[in-house]
Parts: C-alpha cells; structure tokens; sequence
C-alpha cells in the first residue's frame, strides 16, 4: 500500500485516508485525543467513540462527519475495509488494521502493550506492513508492570499524608493526570485536581473508570493528595506548603530524571510503551516491513535491522512532549 509520510501527517493515498493529520483534511483516521494527534477538524472522521469524545470536548466540534469505529468493529472505505484495534495508551485510543486488495496494514498510533491504568489493554494485529511508533525506543526505557505502578502512586500518597506531607503528582492534561486521580480514588486517597485535568474526568467516569475528588485549590491542598499539570509546579512551590513531588512519567526511567523533573518520587510509568514492549509488538505482528515514527525512530529502526527486520524511520514529527 502507498504510504506518503510529511509534517502534515500520515497519507494513504491509494484511498484517500489521512492517519492523526496535523491539519484540516477530507478524511482521517484519529488513533487517540491527544492534541498532535488530534488537533484539526476533518471532513470525516474515524475514531473510536471514547476518541471522538474526547476530541469533541478538547476542541468543541460538533459531531458532523463523525464515523465512530468500535473497538473490533470495521467500515468499508473507498475499496478498504478499516477495524479499530485495542492500543493501551489513553481512553480510547486504537491501532487502525487497513485490508486492502490483499495486504493488511496496521498503524499503532501511540501505544503499549501493558495494559492501562482506564482503559483497554492492546491486542497483537497480524500484520503485513506495520506503522509503529517509538517515542521510548531505546534500551534504556523500561518501566513498570502496571499494578506496581497502581501501588507505586498510591503507596507514595499514603507515606506523605502519614507524616503530613501534601503528596504532588505532576501529571499530563489528558491521560496520565485522569489515571492518576482513578487511581487514588480506588485506593480511597483524598485527591485534589487541577482543573484542566477535571475538564475531561467525567468522559473517564462515563467509560466506567470512577473518581472521587474535588477542586484543587493552592491555599488549602492539606490532607490531600495533589493531582496538577506540571505547570503549576512553581505556583505550588512559591506556597511554601509542605509538599513532596512524584513525577510519573517514561522520562522518570533516565538516571537525570530527577534533577531534570525537580522532584524526589520517580515512578517510571508511561501510556506509551518501554523499549522491550516496542521489540515485542513488532515481533508478535510478523509485520514484513516495519515503519519506525516518532522519537527515536532512526536509532529503534537501526535495532529492527540488526535483527533482520525490513525496517526504516519514516519521520513525521518532532518526538512528543510525553
Ligand atoms: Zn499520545
């Protein structure tokens, strides 16, 4: 299948299908709500409901061109049947399976293969010609199983409200903050969370992942856990409360990680998989050419070829703020 990389995205051109474009397109597949996946309208869009969701709320589209793909359900596309497949990354977020005339593609969008702290877990897609990506695709990447990650997050809340310290997660706007305050909740921690997190918590509620919390609030964060985008770090340090900082987070897993974070609690957890779990993906796909995206694509496709792999960089943009 033709496969035409640049800037503006992912195009498949023999059907005229866009996979995650950066700008506004005829068509095009979103494999998660993440804002360099999906940060345009489209004439059509494919999606998974929870991805449209999300999409819909972060940038208040109407529902117009909306063809919402379940989870292993297909649509027939100019000559191509398209199935949405599991990728543990964020709520909703999908691999997209391509058949067509004869050879099956597989774009992973952002993924791993532990499953995730709100969502479902990946599911291998045989394949012919894989499109995967390695924002941690190096060696020096390993993180932890998810439960250890669970008790990791809610351990460290325990320990500081014991000694009456406010516990801190820094945390992304959308998935690893929401994920963070469902984990916290499940472990019957207080939490309070920054708002631009808040915004998408009811959707992670909706799907069935169930938070307790209330607003965070600078001046009164005592007996709490702490839930903030890691933009309110300085506004949080300037308050001169009592506070402890975690970072969760992949980057948590290099030995600068605290000096780089400022902070003393690393909990090496990521939405996107660590090098061993991109090797696996790769080799359980029986994928016969492999496309290497993001991060560090030329280095992780160098590693594919040393064993053998029919695998190239296919740059399209700078690695993402994970
Ligand atoms: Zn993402």
């Amino acid at each position: 299948m033709r496969i035409e990389y640049s800037p503006r995205g992912i195009f498949l051109s023999e059907i005229g299908l866009w996979l995650d474009a950066q700008e506004p397109q005829e068509a095009c597949w979103i494999s998660h709500a993440h804002s360099d996946h999906a940060r345009s309208p489209h004439g059509t869009v494919f999606a998974t409901p929870a991805t449209l969701s999300l999409y819909r709320t972060r940038l208040g589209l109407d529902e117009a061109g909306f063809r919402p793909l379940d989870y292993h359900e297909c649509a027939e596309f100019h000559g191509a049947r398209l199935t949405a497949c599991p990728a543990s990354h964020i709520l909703g977020a999908a691999q997209l399976l391509v058949e067509h005339r004869g050879e099956r593609l597989v774009y992973t969008g952002d993924i791993k293969l532990r499953p995730p702290l709100c969502g479902c877990a990946t599911e291998t897609v045989a394949c012919d010609h894989l499109i995967i990506e390695s924002t941690f695709g190096l060696p020096i990447f390993h993180f932890l199983e998810t439960e250890q990650a669970r008790r990791r997050i809610a351990g460290f809340a325990r320990e500081c409200l014991d000694e009456q310290t406010t516990p801190v997660f820094l945390g992304s706007t959308l998935g690893r903050g929401q994920e963070m305050v469902h984990a916290l909740s499940e472990a019957g921690i207080p939490v309070s969370v920054h708002g631009a997190i808040v915004h998408y918590l009811p959707l992670y509620e909706a799907a069935g992942y169930p938070v307790q919390w209330e607003p965070y609030d600078a001046e009164s964060t005592k007996g709490t856990a702490v839930v903030v985008t890691p933009g309110l770090r300085d506004q949080l340090e300037a308050s001169a409360r009592n506070l402890r900082f975690a970072y969760v987070s992949g980057w948590a897993a290099l030995a600068n990680a605290r000096l780089g974070a400022r902070a003393e609690h690393l909990i090496p957890y990521s939405d996107h998989g660590d090098f061993q779990e991109l090797i696996s993906m790769v080799q359980s796909s029986g994928a016969r050419r492999v496309d290497v995206v993001h991060g560090y694509a030329e280095a992780f496709a160098r590693i594919l070829r040393q064993t053998g792999c029919d695998a190239r960089a296919a740059g399209v943009r700078a690695p993402e703020d994970e």
